[in-house]
């Protein structure tokens, strides 16, 4: 730890090295920033700080505050355009200076301006599923807990503890141990908290230091200071300050520099993008977060500097060798321990906006929606000039494909940083991804002509995703318990088989009144229909079951399926293999081991199967990594596998969201590099990867298609679990609609059998 006379006297430039180091170990190349709107409730205040525009006089303005349908029309405008915060800004204490303001509470059922703000912030948030934040001053630790249930963080800048300040005179909120008392009771109250330095309002350096340092213990203390603002001044006309200096550039460098270094290094550091002309010395200082950017309201407290459009952002980072990606008004360190941070009543509303890093959604997209996805693959991949400093171009991602284009095999290290691709970081990943597909699968896009069989919704289990199981404690969500006839199934083999199919897949619940025969008698069922239409049928789980209501080692169960003309097995039922999720997803289920184990022995008695995996429900990219690992190595093992298949999670109709403990399922992002990722982590193991065009849609279908995907898996007549879910992509594709999809992509679309053999494909392949 430096000590403030080195921090004094060491040159600039060595401190911005030193605090590129200490945020480049901490937080990565990613810098954050959160689209937002301001919805400045009341412009009065009592306090008159010397440099602010902000506050008015009563006289000049319409209304003390706005009304609750303003304020909703702006939240809604904000939900238009994408954005996930809704900041709340406002005068501290109006009512005690203002009889127009006590009177317009009085007159409207509130006490104060803190009670008239929760309820506004609870409005924005049932409205309109925007994190409010609540920027209210110095506040009463009462106060405090008051707008926590609403509000998914607070702020309050600390600006200078410099006692005196003239900037400060006649502001009575902006007495140093006031505002001190209520950065360090948001700690008592775990509020994830936003504080910072304004700089150049007349303190010195020594001064920065101690208030930075007073932040830092109150951080240490209780962990919750999620964000420092480094602000510099900027004299306004109108203000006693008007003819005061600006804060010169170097002075904020400075501070942004020392920040970094004095600052525990998990704390995000910010400079406010729109108050500095340059924006990489800003970077090189030492930041990893642009704060509150949008693209509907002005800064009230800025209005004469407009926000950088999104683009020119995107383009400073990435020119700097970073990527830029939304977050949530509060951190993902805080919002993936929301049992600490937040009040019950916001955590499924962060959970909801939330990605699997615990980042913002970046697009309304969902899997299985109607919503288009954004076009992640389009437009140049900019060429990256080596960062300040000296760190790798490219960063932790350039720096993973660098060595898979070595021959390097990506472990769960490599895997999660993978995921945490953005920007133009998930086009290299997807080109990557296209370049082994190439080499491995060719140009081909393959599919195969099939008809999906879901024999029974019945199920004895309670996984909390299905909206397909209907039993007596699930949630009847969706269309009534069935279980064909046997009949019913030999008569949907012959129309498929008349129809041109060539597999059938079938799977179903787990009815209470099946015994291990049923799935025999299944296959007799086909059988009786076509001695040769493939038979992709039964999951681990129904082999685990079907074994074990036999009473006979799985083995020797599938040998019997096996001879009664079962093929491949399809890899549903394995979710997520990890233990810690499935205890979520599935706590009743077929574990991690079992699941392995079934493909194992199924692979062993010269059964082929298929890898998928559900995700983006409740996990984190480390158990998407866990599962591809655990699955190769038994590929490595086997060479059993045809496919690995990715099923984005489809959230609508699903007991787990409805419930509110679950996300909306993967971003596009996510799902187009678990496609990506897939390739490249199985590459040498796993020849094919497949899309599900029921979750991910046409146009998803034709950009993952550019990322590694060479199969869009079946036709599918009857798809029913997906649909079950909410899925809203149709029950079949004909090859004409399959087609459709490929056809810009400039490559052949060839049908196969179920086990990759092209054209003429023999149907018992
Ligand atoms: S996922 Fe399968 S095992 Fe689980 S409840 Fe649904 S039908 Fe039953």
């Amino acid at each position: 730890m430096l000590s403030d006379a080195d921090l004094l006297r060491s040159p600039l430039s060595d401190l911005t090295a030193l605090a590129r180091v200490v945020r480049d170990g901490a937080h990565g190349r990613r810098v954050t920033f959160s689209p937002k709107v301001f919805i400045p409730l009341t412009m009065l205040c009592r306090d008159r700080c010397g440099y602010c525009t902000f506050a008015k006089a009563p006289a000049r303005l319409e209304s003390p505050y706005l009304t609750p349908e303003e304020v909703l029309a702006v939240a809604r405008a904000g939900q238009e355009a994408g954005c996930h915060e809704a900041l709340f800004t406002l005068g501290e204490r109006p009512e005690l200076r203002y009889p127009v303001a006590a009177e317009w509470l009085a007159a409207h059922g509130y006490g104060s301006t803190v009670e008239y703000l929760a309820a506004m912030c609870r409005l924005v948030v049932e409205e309109t599923g925007l994190l409010p934040h609540a920027n209210a001053g110095a506040l009463f630790a009462e106060e405090l807990a008051v707008l926590r249930p609403v509000t998914a963080s607070q702020g309050m800048m600390l600006e200078s503890l410099a006692e005196g300040l003239a900037a400060h005179r006649g502001a009575p909120d902006k007495e140093p141990a006031r505002r001190l008392a209520t950065l360090e009771a948001a700690g008592e109250l775990a509020i994830p908290f936003t504080t910072g330095i304004l700089v150049g309002i007349g303190d010195t350096r020594t001064d920065q230091l101690a208030t930075l340092r007073a932040i830092a213990a109150s951080h240490v203390r209780h962990g919750h200071v999620q964000e420092v603002i480094v602000q510099n001044f900027l004299p306004k006309r109108g203000t006693a300050m008007a003819k005061a200096a600006p804060c010169p550039a170097d002075d904020l460098v400075w501070a942004i520099a020392v920040a970094r270094l004095v600052l525990p290094a998990e704390v995000h550091l910010q400079a406010p993008p729109n108050l500095s002309d340059d924006l990489a010395p800003l970077l090189e200082a030492g930041i990893d977060d642009w704060g509150g950017v949008s693209p509907v309201t002005a800064d009230h407290v800025n209005p004469e500097r407009a926000w950088p459009a999104l683009e020119v952002l995107r383009e400073a980072t990435e020119a700097a060798g970073h990527t830029l990606a939304p977050r949530l008004t509060l951190y993902p360190s805080f919002a993936l321990d929301p049992a600490r941070w937040l009040d019950e009543a916001m955590r499924f509303p962060v959970l909801d906006a939330s990605d699997a890093e615990g980042l913002a959604r970046d697009a309304v997209w969902c899997s299985g929606g109607e919503e288009a996805p954004p076009a992640l693959l389009d437009g140049p991949v900019p060429v990256r000039v080596p960062a300040a400093g000296g760190a790798t171009a490219g960063g932790a991602v350039g720096e993973v494909l660098a060595g898979v284009a070595l021959g390097q095999e990506v472990g769960i290290a490599e895997i999660v940083t993978l995921f945490g691709a953005r920007g133009s970081d998930v086009r290299r990943v997807a080109e990557v991804a296209d370049d082994l597909r190439s080499r491995i699968a060719g140009d081909a896009v393959t599919y195969v002509h099939n008809r999906n069989i879901n024999y029974t919704n019945v199920c004895t289990f309670k996984c909390r995703f299905c909206a397909f199981s209907k039993g007596p404690l699930s949630l009847n969500l969706r269309g009534a318990p069935y279980l064909l006839e046997l009949d019913e199934i030999t008569r949907r083999v012959v129309e498929a088989e008349a129809e041109g199919a060539t597999e059938v897949c079938l799977q179903g619940g787990i009815h209470p009144n099946f015994d291990g025969d049923y799935y025999l008698h299944v296959l007799e069922a086909v059988r009786e229909a076509s001695t040769t239409i493939h038979i992709h049928a039964f999951t681990a789980l129904e082999v685990t079951e079907g074994a074990r209501r036999s009473e006979v080692p799985l083995a020797e169960y599938l040998t019997r399926l096996r001879d009664a003309g079962l093929k491949t097995l399809p890899g549903t039922a394995a979710e997520i293999l990890d233990d810690e999720v499935r205890a979520v997803l599935c706590p009743d289920k077929i574990s991690t081991d079992e699941w392995l184990e079934a493909h194992r022995t199924a692979h062993a008695v010269g059964l082929r199967s298929n890898v998928t995996i559900m995700f983006g429900s409740v996990e984190q990219p480390v158990s998407w990594a866990r599962h591809i690992v655990a699955t190769r190595a038994l590929q490595r093992e086997t060479g059993g596998f045809t496919e690995f298949v990715p099923l984005p999670f489809v959230h609508m109709a699903t007991p787990i969201y409805l419930q509110r403990r679950a996300r909306r399922g993967p971003t596009f992002r996510e799902a187009l590099l678990m496609h990506a990722v897939g390739r490249i982590a199985y590459a040498g193991y796993i020849d094919n990867i497949q899309v599900s065009w029921v979750k991910m849609g046409a146009e998803g279908s034709r950009q993952v298609l550019r990322a590694g995907v060479n199969d869009l898996g079946g036709t599918l007549m009857d798809e029913n679990i997906s649909r079950a879910a909410g899925a809203r992509h149709g029950q079949r594709m004909g090859v004409e609609d399959l087609e459709a999809i490929v056809a810009p992509l400039g490559r052949p679309l060839v049908q196969r059998s179920t086990l990759y053999a092209q054209a003429g494909a023999s149907a018992s392949a």
